[in-house]
């Protein structure tokens, strides 16, 4: 049985075949240019295998509500040419096979979740920030991905400022210092005028970032309770974390008990940028067998 998988992003497509142990037999990758050109080589490169369902993994905003009359719309992106695009029913049309469709976090999300069940951790509930060109979140809940009335926004939520900080307007086009706002990786070249990855590990912005970045580790464990929470994208490094840890611990203050606070914050188990691919893989069996 053949499965798919595109994990479609902001700047690149990463489009996967795989079978139903989730390894990945064929991919490719293209970057991002226009709706036509990009879903035209998606389409293309499928149409090569017979792959029995498809799962996509989608830059947003989309529209995830299967009752909505756009389902299956990326809608609001300040992407140009991208607004409003009807990427699900363009792929449905030329492929005819099942397709799940949810955010690229929600993908990487349901990923880390499947590795966790293949390895029986003891994981009944994760979620999975990515902290890159823009923040997302999303949660699986007993195996079920969270959100009905959309996909949840955990990248736009509101933080107390860090002191050092306070002069900063932050980049969200929308809330300007939201979390996105304020920890995504722009972010860094716009207070320090160099791009995130060639400044110092000592610099003070990393210590600003990571006081955000455990707050929204916080937020996450006050309301949701997860057994995990996974941070990947372009910002993240270990290193990082090792801060995000002892932010947490302050801001924690002894209040919830975590046991292991090294695995309960914690960077992907599925290597190389992979964790979406493979959960796109158990999304696709999964819609298949609805
Ligand atoms: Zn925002």
């Amino acid at each position: 049985m053949l499965l798919g998988s595109i994990e479609a992003g902001g700047t690149k497509f990463v489009c996967a075949v795989g079978n139903e142990d989730y390894r990945v037999k064929n991919s490719v990758k293209f970057p991002t240019t226009t709706p036509e050109e990009t879903l035209g080589k998606a389409i293309e490169y499928f149409k090569k295998f017979k792959i029995e369902a498809l799962s996509i993994a989608s830059f947003g905003p989309i529209d995830v509500q299967y009752t909505s009359k756009t389902y299956g719309f990326i809608t609001n992106t300040p992407k140009p040419g991208w607004k409003n695009v009807d990427f699900v029913g363009l792929l449905k049309k030329e492929l005819d096979v099942p397709i799940f469709f949810t955010t690229d976090v929600n993908g990487s999300a349901f990923g880390e979740y499947t590795v966790a069940q293949l390895f029986n951790e003891k994981i009944k509930s994760l979620v999975y920030l990515t902290i890159g060109t823009g923040v997302g979140g999303g949660a699986i809940i007993d195996g079920e991905i969270l959100g009905t009335k959309g996909h949840p926004e955990m990248g736009h939520v509101y933080l107390k400022r860090h002191p050092a900080d306070s002069g900063f307007e932050g980049i969200c086009p929308f809330h300007k210092d939201c979390l996105e706002g304020l920890a995504a990786g722009p972010s860094i070249k716009a207070r320090t005028g160099i791009a995130g990855e060639k400044v110092a590990q000592d610099d003070k912005v990393w210590d600003i970032l990571s006081y955000y970045i455990a707050q929204a580790a916080i937020q996450q464990t006050l309301i949701l309770r997860p057994d995990n929470i996974i941070f990947g994208g372009g910002v993240i490094s270990e290193r990082l974390l090792k801060k995000v840890r002892r932010d947490f611990e302050k801001l924690n203050n002894g209040y919830i008990d975590i046991d292991d606070l090294e695995n309960y914050i914690r960077m992907p188990r599925v290597k190389n940028n992979g964790s979406a691919t493979l959960g796109n893989f158990a999304l696709a069996f999964n819609e298949l067998h609805k």
